[in-house]
């Protein structure tokens, strides 16, 4: 298995980059690398993402 991992973009079918990107959810913002298209820019969000870091976030405000 190779340890890095491609990603195309799916419109540019183009590499996608590394970048860090800032989220804003609700009241709270943080960073994180993720994939992006250099050309669109579109950013691709993997689901350790989405259904941690959002799910984590949301846990935070509920026990406030
Ligand atoms: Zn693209």
């Amino acid at each position: 298995m190779e340890e890095k991992q491609t990603l195309l973009c799916n419109k540019c079918k183009v590499e996608m980059e590394d970048s860090e990107v800032s989220f804003a959810y609700l009241n709270h913002s943080f960073r994180h690398k993720v994939k992006r298209c250099p050309k669109c820019g579109q950013v691709y969000l993997p689901e350790e993402l989405v259904n941690g870091r959002m799910s984590e976030v949301e846990t935070v405000l509920e026990e406030k």
